[in-house]
């Protein structure tokens, strides 16, 4: 069973209803032993596109949550009205999010219990910078990364989405994917669902997917469009 999953960053507006009723139109077609689709809109879109998905089999998740289940926290959401929504996963540490809110081991943690607290799947994003690839040290940073989550590998996914390739249509090659899943799988065990993403789309989703111990797909711009996200569906065997 592959897991394809959609993180629709800050895209959408109430029209995109209409995408994620295609997905889930499509997705009816697909076989469905072998896939689980998510969607991950934004919070403004969670509850419409949660009630809109309720007798399909596409679920819903959130792009982040602040780790306390309520309080005088302006402009911020907690894990509970994630999951009030409808959602059923969260993702976690997302690249930008560490960048742009300073999200840090720590906070992270606290981000990880929070969901895990308000029943949510933890979609726990790790990941390199360019400058960290090129030195030689990508195994060891994600690594390190992965403290976070390693107590409570059995009740997370992680995903791997090396900085540098989100969004940039660059992708390691299968041989570095496979060094790091490798690795990824050896800390954290056999439970753990390992995710590939940063640029996957139709045409590369097939060599990826078939990497020893990726077991499916965390999609950014890709996942915008029915077409686009299907078809990465689809290549998954
Ligand atoms: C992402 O941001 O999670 C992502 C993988 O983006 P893209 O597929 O656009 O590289």
């Amino acid at each position: 069973m592959s897991l394809i999953i959609g993180n629709w960053k800050m895209h959408g507006l109430k029209d995109a209803l209409g995408e994620a009723r295609a997905i889930s139109g499509g997705a009816a077609m697909l076989p469905e032993d072998k896939h689980q689709l998510v969607i991950c809109p934004p919070y403004t879109l969670l509850a419409m596109m949660a009630e809109a998905l309720m007798e399909t089999n596409v679920l819903i998740g959130g792009q982040d949550c602040h780790p306390s289940p309520s309080g005088a926290h302006t402009g911020r959401i907690s894990a509970e009205m994630v999951a009030d929504c409808g959602a059923t996963y969260c993702i976690i540490g997302h690249s930008e999010c560490r960048d742009e809110l300073g999200d840090d081991d720590e906070l992270l943690s606290r981000k990880v219990e929070g969901a895990l607290r308000a029943g949510l799947v933890p979609i726990f994003c790790v990941g390199e910078s360019l400058e960290i690839r090129e030195t030689g040290h990508a195994e060891t940073f994600v690594n390190g990364q992965l403290d976070v989550v390693a107590k409570i590998a059995d009740r997370v996914i992680v995903a791997y989405e090396p900085i540098w390739a989100i969004g940039t249509g660059k992708v390691p090659t299968v041989e570095d994917i496979a060094a790091m899943h490798a690795m990824m799988r050896e800390r954290l065990g056999g439970s753990t669902p390992l995710l590939y993403g940063g640029s996957v789309k139709p045409g590369n989703a097939a060599e990826i997917l078939a990497v020893e111990n990726v077991n499916g797909a965390l999609v950014g711009g890709a996942s915008l469009k029915a077409e686009d996200f299907l078809g990465i569906a689809q290549a998954a065997s």
